[in-house]
């Protein structure tokens, strides 16, 4: 069993104010042992016993499988970004990211949400390279999260420590919170967006990107 460096649980924000994503520290982070009693918990509160055999080793799978679900409470998005490029040749148009598949849970239900993102950004002298749009979105998605938040962290950790003239985020996911249990709706997905800069302020430009993503006929369920 690998024992985990103790650390903060965390919760991020966003701070009104300055628009940037905070790290709150809401408490230490609970022993492997409990997280493998409440997942015990949980299988006796759905009705089943956790001491049947196909069951034993299930509290443990289930806390490995939350260090993937939520490893982006370890990660700091914004470190993707520092390391940038200015050898462009004065590139100055559109950068764009299409179809980011993404996992994620949704913090209401912790049940999985799976879509695309697209994440653009209108570079102003200085690039990153372009796999580090991805990971910053990994960083996000593998939290607890609501679309809506997601799509505006990724889009404000760019537009602050890139400093482009412009960014634009669109995602689209299907949510089994919706699928699996509630209203039971299937085929539906969420899209949700967020413009900054040029993206935000020149109808050509917003424009442009929309036509680049030409985001119709998805389907992720
Ligand atoms: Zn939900």
């Amino acid at each position: 069993m690998n024992e985990q460096k103790p650390r903060s649980t965390v919760s991020d924000e966003i701070d009104s104010a300055s628009n940037q994503v905070v790290s709150v520290p809401v408490g230490k982070k609970p022993s492997r042992e409990d997280a493998e009693g409440a997942v015990r918990t949980l299988i006796r509160w759905a009705g089943d016993n956790p001491d049947r055999e196909g069951l034993l080793d299930t509290p443990a799978r289930v806390a490995r499988a939350y260090e993937e679900f939520y490893k982006g409470y370890d990660i700091d998005p914004r470190a993707y970004l520092e390391k940038t490029f200015e050898e462009t040749d004065g590139y100055d148009e559109i950068v764009l990211l299409k179809d980011i598949r993404f996992e994620s849970h949704c913090e209401h239900h912790m049940v999985p949400f799976i879509g695309r993102a697209h994440v653009a950004y209108l570079p102003d002298r200085r690039v990153v390279g372009i796999s580090k749009l991805a990971r910053v979105v990994d960083a996000f998605a593998k939290r607890m999260q609501i679309q809506e938040k997601m799509t505006s962290q990724i889009a404000n950790t760019i537009d602050d420590v890139l400093e482009p003239r412009g960014v634009a985020v669109i995602i689209e996911a299907a949510h089994q919170c919706m699928t699996m249990r509630g209203v039971h709706k299937h085929g539906v997905s969420l899209v949700t967006s967020r413009m900054l800069g040029a993206f935000r302020d020149d109808p050509s430009t917003r424009r442009e990107f929309l036509s680049m993503v030409d985001h119709s006929g998805g389907n992720f369920s």
